[in-house]
């Protein structure tokens, strides 16, 4: 199982020069490889395999005048950018042939250099980890890191990132270790990610967002607006559009330590995690809602399903749609359409009196065992 430990870096003034140099270049090799496949592709000549491209817009561009300057970053930079742009046409063709599930995944996008967020990507050969504590990157040179927890073995490839914020990552990806796996507990729990609270448990708990996040969100709300009011080109519009961007940074980094908190919670809770996928839930929800929700929801079941697997849990995602809200934990008999606004209702067959959201949290927990069971060869299904 391969994890991601993320880092802040503080690269120096030249540095961040050379930095900016290999986001740049990573993002010309990437467009110049897009715009090779799309240009085959109008002249009805079949897809550049991967190795024929890399020769094409690394190897022999660098040769030529106007892209010569491309030798000035590591190669390392150049390669994992195209390997990028390979693996984004792979995701789009297994998705139109079906191959992948869930939302449909867009072919590749030219890069901007106004995108909020640059980055490369180095293997093995393109960086080190310094005896000092630094991260030596191929052709930029050693970058002070901030550790801010340790990391459990030799990572195998790493990410700097600079965020619209400004700021610098560094993401590895490491092994993880089998030492790990916790003892086992009995409890198991579905979750129900609703937009009452952010999330309730089988077992009762409502967990809201913590207060110091809604205020932050409530603050980047409102410098949005403010943001929204300035004149186009004024200097006041440039000072809002950093104030947007470091409120986002902040509201981010905020929801990622609730999520990290809550998920290693519930990991350590319970031997199993179900939940619904937010694919087959999102068709239920407007288009509002999803756009707030999609990403908080997408992030946290990512943790509690990587956790699980660290730690030697079960996770599993109901992947069909499930009538969750109008259907009865105890006797099972869907009992019809409940509007949002009625919180706790009354089962027409055996009379039990529900809490909505704690009721859909046991539904996605009997779904979740169900399907489990019946994956290993049982005969238990919920809605027999
Ligand atoms: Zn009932």
């Amino acid at each position: 199982m391969q994890l991601r430990y993320r880092f802040r870096l503080y690269p120096t003034a030249g540095q961040q020069q050379a930095l900016a140099r290999a986001f740049g270049c990573a993002r010309v090799v990437f467009n110049d490889g897009l715009r090779a496949r799309q240009e085959a592709h109008a002249a009805g000549l079949p897809y550049i395999k991967d190795t024929d491209l890399q020769k094409q817009v690394v190897t022999a561009a660098k040769r030529t005048e106007e892209r010569a300057w491309l030798g000035e970053v590591s190669s390392v930079v150049l390669v994992q950018a195209l390997a990028d742009l390979h693996t984004g046409y792979r995701n789009f063709f297994a998705s139109v042939t079906g191959k992948r599930k869930g939302p449909k995944v867009a072919p590749p996008r030219f890069q901007s250099r106004k995108d909020n967020r640059q980055a490369i990507r180095l293997t093995r050969n393109g960086f080190t980890l310094r005896p000092n504590g630094r991260l030596y990157v191929a052709k930029v040179g050693e970058i002070p890191v901030r550790w801010s927890r340790s990391l459990p073995s030799d990572p195998s490839s790493v990410t700097v990132v600079k965020d619209a914020a400004g700021r610098y990552f560094a993401s590895f990806v490491v092994q993880t270790d089998p030492s790990e796996v916790l003892p086992e507990v009995t409890p198991e729990v579905g979750i129900d990610l609703g937009l009452t609270h952010f999330a309730v448990l089988s077992d009762g708990r409502k967990v809201s967002s913590p207060k110091f996040l809604r205020r932050a969100e409530r603050k980047l709300r409102m410098a949005q607006q403010d943001l929204s009011r300035k004149a186009k080109g004024s200097s006041n519009r440039k000072k809002a559009v950093a104030r947007v961007a470091r409120l986002h940074a902040r509201v981010a980094d905020a929801r990622r330590d609730h999520h990290h908190k809550l998920s290693t919670a519930i990991i350590r809770d319970n031997q199993a995690v179900y939940v619904e996928d937010l694919a087959v839930k999102g068709l239920a929800r407007t288009r509002l809602a999803k756009s707030v929700h999609d990403s908080g929801w997408a992030q946290f079941t990512a943790m509690l399903e990587y956790k699980a697997a660290r730690y030697g849990r079960v996770f599993g995602k109901v992947d069909r749609w499930l009538p969750s809200s109008q259907t009865c934990h105890v006797c099972m008999v869907v009992d019809g359409p409940k509007p949002l606004n009625v919180r706790t209702w009354t089962c027409g067959a055996c009379r039990t009196t529900h809490d909505r959201d704690v009721n859909a949290a046991r539904i996605v927990l009997a779904a979740g065992r169900a399907e489990r069971q019946n994956a290993c060869g049982g005969t238990v299904s919920p809605s027999a």
